[in-house]
């Protein structure tokens, strides 16, 4: 399989995951996560109209950003507050934030580059231990802390499924993330723009779509096993 066909299935996945939960392809955005992906792999991928890149590490995004010309990068693994500075004037979106710390940082560094940083809060949604993100207890107030950062704009709830749980333990979780994104949107917060649910992966993502993500992150499904 080459990277063109497994987009193409992908896409297809996508259309026919949003016409059962009553939406279309149009309404999901897929980001190709990237992560240990060569230049030459992720470019044949833009020239199938993937314009949305996802990387998990600070430093390979900033070594991969001048490389390529006309897309997003998205920043999805944990991000350390200390690396904020590299990636202030590069990213589209950071999915990751779990921190008054690090969403300081994110509105301090943004400020300083006159803009306005959209970022989603990380949630997790399972409760396992080894997880990042934030627990479901402490979503609300987080949020509430965010208001006040003028250089940030919360777009919206990213999650992460336990590895290896079956479908009816996903439904449960993206559900509930769902729910979660129904009543934050509902309470009208300062700076606070519910439009984006990030969740879903190359094991899961018809299942998210269904419960309703609209921005899904598929990397071995793209570009097959990670080296
Ligand atoms: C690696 C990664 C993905 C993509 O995982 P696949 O199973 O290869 O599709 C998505 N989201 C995050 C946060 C990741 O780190």
């Amino acid at each position: 399989m080459n990277i063109a066909d497994n987009i193409k299935i992908i896409n297809e996945k996508i259309e026919r995951a949003a016409m059962r939960s009553g939406r279309t392809a149009k309404d999901i955005t897929l980001i190709a996560v990237s992560k240990t992906v060569d230049i030459d792999s992720m470019r044949l991928a833009a020239r199938c109209g993937i314009d949305n890149f996802g990387e998990n590490r600070v430093q390979e995004l900033v070594s991969k950003y001048p490389l390529m010309e006309n897309v997003n990068w998205h920043l999805i693994g944990h991000l350390q507050t200390n690396k904020v500075k590299y990636i202030a004037d590069k990213v589209s979106l950071i999915h990751s934030v779990d921190s008054l710390k690090v969403a300081k940082e994110i509105d301090l560094r943004a400020k300083s580059k006159n803009k306005c940083q959209d970022i989603l809060v990380e949630v997790n949604i399972s409760g396992e231990p080894t997880k990042f993100g934030v627990g479901k207890e402490d979503l609300t107030g987080l949020i509430e802390e965010l208001q006040s950062l003028e250089n940030i704009r919360v777009c919206g709830l990213m999650t992460i499924a336990p590895f290896g749980a079956d479908k009816d333990e996903l439904k449960k979780l993206f559900e509930n993330c769902n729910n979660l994104f129904i009543d934050i949107r509902g309470k009208k917060y300062h700076n606070v723009f519910m439009s984006i649910l990030s969740m879903g992966m190359t094991n899961d993502f018809e299942t998210a779509i269904e419960c309703g993500a609209n921005m899904i992150r598929i990397g071995t499904g793209i570009f097959g096993n990670r080296k």
